[in-house]
C-alpha cells in the first residue's frame, strides 16, 4: 500500500519472541496509523488490563506521511493505558525516531511482556533483538543514548532514565536527545518490562502514490508556512517560550499551583530572555521547516529548551523566577526521564500543601534548589519524593487535600488558567487523556485568533468549536503530525496530501470522521476500564475561586453551562455515554 509498510511487529519480552504479521489494510485506512491505530489495537488487544500489568501493551506507531516528504512527518505515536490516570493514553514525540522505525518497513511496534532481565531491543529490517542492558541500568537518558549512539551509528534511540526504572508514575520516554513522549508516565510502563531502551535503524523507502501531485500541495503548503506569522516567525524565533509574556500580559498564566492568574516574575523566565542569555542554536526535527527546537547553555552544561510549558511548571507553578534554574531542573528532568508538566505542577501543589501546614518541613514557593532536590528525589523514589512520585491527586489525596490538585483525570494541567478561557477549560474537563491542552488547543482560537478569534471570556459556541478541534487533532495525531503545522494549514491540506501519499480519496471531512470515531472509541475505553463520567471536570479553585485581578478578573471556568452541549453535540447521553445509535453509525462496538 502506498503511505504505509503494512506491517506490524510483535515482542514479547517475558518469551523473548518476536512475530512479524501484515496489517488488514482496511484497519489502517479507518485508523491511519499513529494515535487511532494504536487506540484501536489497544481496545482490541487490552481493554481493561492494568497498567503496570506485563500484558499492557507499548504499541508505538507512525503514520502514512511519517517518512514522507511532508513537513514535520517525522513524529510518531506511542499508546497504551496510563499508571498515573489510568485512562487510554497516546504521546507522540518529533526527533527521527518514528522515521527509523518507519524505515525498518514497520507501522507499528507492540511490545508486551516483563523481561526477566534489563533489556534493549534493536529493531532493523533484517528483523528484530533482545540486547543484555545490565550495565545501561541504573543511568541516565544521556548516558544511554551516548553508550547506544556509539553502539549503533545512526539508529534512532529511545530509552527511559532511573524515573522509569524507579516506577515513577511521572515518568517519560525520551528520543533523540531531548525530545520527549512526555506525559501520562509511559515511562513507568516501559521500566516495568525491564525496558531500558528501543533502538530502530533502517533503510525502507516509503512509497507514494502521486508524486507530482504531493510535490504540488507541499509547494502551496510551504508557502502558507512562511507567512504565517507563528510559523514563520514566532516559533522559529522565540520557540514555544514565546507564549510566556502573552500569557501573562492576558492574566492566563498560573502561578503558585494556580492561586493566581499572572506571575510576577514572567518577564525574567519569558522567551526572549532565554534568547538573550542562554540560546545557542535553533533546531528542528526530522523534516520540519519550522524549527521551533532550542540548543541552550545554562550552568556549564549543554542542552535542549526549556518549552513554554516548562519555564512555566518548573518556574511560575512554582514561584520561581531565577531562569538559570529552571534550564537546569529542565536538563535534569531530561536527564533523569520525568514529565517536566506534572513534575513541576506536583512540586508547586506540595509547596501549596506546605504552606497550609499539610506537609511538614516541605518546600516553599520560590524555593529554586528545593526543586531540584525534589526533581531528583522523585526519580530515585527518595524520601517526600517517592509521595511526589505518585503524581499529584494521589499525593494530595494521601494529604486528605485533593483540592488543591491541579488536575484532571490524574494528568496534572499545563500552563493555561482556563478561569480566562472558557473553551480551554472545557477542553481541559472533557480530554480522554486528563488534564491536556494537547486534545484541543483552543488557545489557538481563543488567544492567537488561529483560524479565527472567538471571544475567550465567552462560553457561546465552546462545545462545537472543542468538538471540532479534538476530532480534527485526533486525526493529525494519526497521520502523525505536528500541532504546530496547524497553525499555518488547515483540514483541507492535510487531507490532499494524505490523498497525494496514498493514492486514495481522503476529503477534510473524513479526516474529521476517523477522529470522531478515535475519540469516541477513547471514551469507550475509559468509561469500560470504570472510569465515572463525572470526572470530566476540572479543581474546584478553577470553578469556585473567582481570579482576583488582571483582564481575567471576576471569572471562574462556566463548565456546568457548556458541559451538558458538549455531551449533547457530541451524540452522547446526559451522563457523558456515548449514545449506540452514534457508536453505531462510527462503525464502533456497542
Ligand atoms: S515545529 Fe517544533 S516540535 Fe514541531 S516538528 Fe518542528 S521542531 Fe518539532
Amino acid at each position: 500500500m502506498d503511505g504505509w509498510m503494512g506491517r506490524m511487529l510483535e515482542v514479547d519480552l517475558e518469551k523473548g519472541s518476536f512475530r512479524e504479521r501484515e496489517l488488514d489494510p482496511e484497519l489502517l485506512t479507518r485508523w491511519l496509523g499513529g494515535r487511532g491505530l494504536g487506540v484501536k489495537l489497544l481496545y482490541d488487544r487490552a481493554l481493561g488490563v492494568e497498567p503496570l500489568h506485563p500484558s499492557n501493551p507499548l504499541i508505538f506507531a507512525v503514520g502514512p506521511l511519517t517518512g514522507t516528504p511532508v513537513p514535520t512527518a517525522g513524529r510518531f505515536s506511542l499508546v497504551s493505558r496510563s499508571p498515573l490516570t489510568g485512562t487510554v493514553f497516546d504521546c507522540n514525540s518529533g526527533g527521527r525516531w518514528g522515521v527509523g522505525l518507519k524505515r525498518c518497513g514497520l507501522d507499528v511496534l507492540l511490545v508486551t511482556g516483563r523481561s526477566p532481565e534489563p533489556v534493549y531491543l534493536e529493531v532493523s529490517e533484517a528483523g528484530a533483538r533482545l540486547h543484555p542492558a545490565d550495565d545501561l541500568w541504573g543511568r541516565t537518558v544521556s548516558e544511554v543514548m551516548t553508550r547506544l549512539g556509539a553502539a549503533h551509528p545512526g539508529a534512532g534511540v529511545a530509552a527511559i532514565g532511573p524515573a522509569g526504572e524507579n516506577g515513577c508514575l511521572l515518568a517519560s520516554i525520551m528520543n533523540d536527545g531531548s525530545r520527549a513522549l512526555g506525559r501520562g508516565g509511559l515511562g513507568a510502563v516501559m521500566g516495568s518490562k525491564n525496558l531500558k531502551a528501543v533502538v530502530v535503524q533502517g533503510r525502507s523507502r516509503v512509497s507514494v502514490s502521486r508524486p507530482g501531485k504531493l510535490s504540488f500541495v507541499l509547494g502551496e503548503s510551504r508557502r502558507w508556512i512562511k507567512g504565517n506569522p507563528v510559523t514563520a516567525v514566532g516559533l522559529p524565533r522565540f520557540g514555544t517560550a514565546v507564549l510566556v509574556n502573552l500569557m501573562n500580559e492576558l492574566g492566563v498564566f498560573p502561578s503558585n499551583n494556580f492561586q493566581h492568574s499572572r506571575f510576577p516574575g514572567a518577564e525574567s523566565i519569558s522567551g526572549e530572555v532565554l534568547e538573550e542569555r542562554h540560546l545557542e542554536k535553533r533546531r528542528a526535527c526530522w523534516g520540519c521547516p519550522i524549527g521551533c527546537g532550542r540548543v541552550t547553555r545554562a550552568g556549564g552544561l549543554r542542552g535542549e529548551g526549556p518549552e513554554y510549558e516548562t519555564l512555566w511548571s518548573l518556574g511560575a507553578q512554582c514561584g520561581v523566577d531565577d531562569l538559570e534554574k529552571v534550564v537546569l531542573a529542565n536538563y535534569l528532568c531530561n536527564d533523569l526521564g520525568l514529565d517536566t508538566i506534572s513534575a513541576g505542577s506536583v512540586i508547586g501543589c506540595c509547596m501549596e500543601l506546605s504552606e497550609r501546614g499539610l506537609v511538614e518541613g516541605g518546600p516553599r514557593f520560590g524555593d529554586a534548589d528545593a526543586v531540584l532536590g525534589l526533581l531528583e528525589d522523585m526519580a530515585l523514589g527518595r524520601g517526600l519524593g517517592r509521595e511526589l512520585a505518585r503524581g499529584s491527586r494521589r499525593f494530595a489525596e494521601a494529604r486528605g487535600a485533593v483540592e488543591y490538585a491541579m488536575q484532571v483525570k490524574g494528568l496534572e494541567l499545563p500552563a493555561y488558567d482556563p478561569r480566562g478561557l472558557q473553551g480551554q477549560g472545557l477542553s481541559f474537563a472533557t480530554s480522554n487523556r486528563g488534564g491536556c491542552h494537547l486534545r484541543a488547543y483552543l488557545v489557538g482560537p481563543e488567544v492567537l485568533g488561529i483560524p479565527k478569534m472567538v471571544d475567550r471570556k465567552s462560553t457561546t459556541d465552546k462545545p462545537g468549536l472543542t468538538i471540532f478541534a479534538q476530532n480534527l487533532n485526533a486525526g493529525v495525531d494519526s497521520l502523525v503530525l505536528c500541532r504546530f503545522l496547524q497553525f499555518a494549514l488547515s483540514d483541507e491540506y492535510f487531507a490532499r496530501m494524505l490523498e497525494a501519499v496514498t493514492g486514495i480519496p481522503y476529503k477534510a471531512m473524513d479526516l474529521h470522521r476517523i477522529g470522531e470515531r478515535i475519540w469516541n472509541l477513547e471514551r469507550l475505553y475509559n468509561l469500560r476500564c470504570g472510569m465515572d463520567p463525572a470526572e470530566d471536570t476540572l479543581p474546584p479553585r478553577l470553578l469556585r475561586e473567582p481570579v482576583a485581578e488582571g483582564p481575567a478578573a471576576g471569572r471562574v471556568v462556566l463548565l456546568r453551562e457548556m458541559l451538558p452541549l458538549y455531551y449533547r453535540a457530541r451524540g452522547w447521553d446526559e451522563r457523558g455515554i456515548p449514545d449506540p445509535r452514534k457508536l453505531a453509525a462510527l462503525g464502533l462496538p456497542e
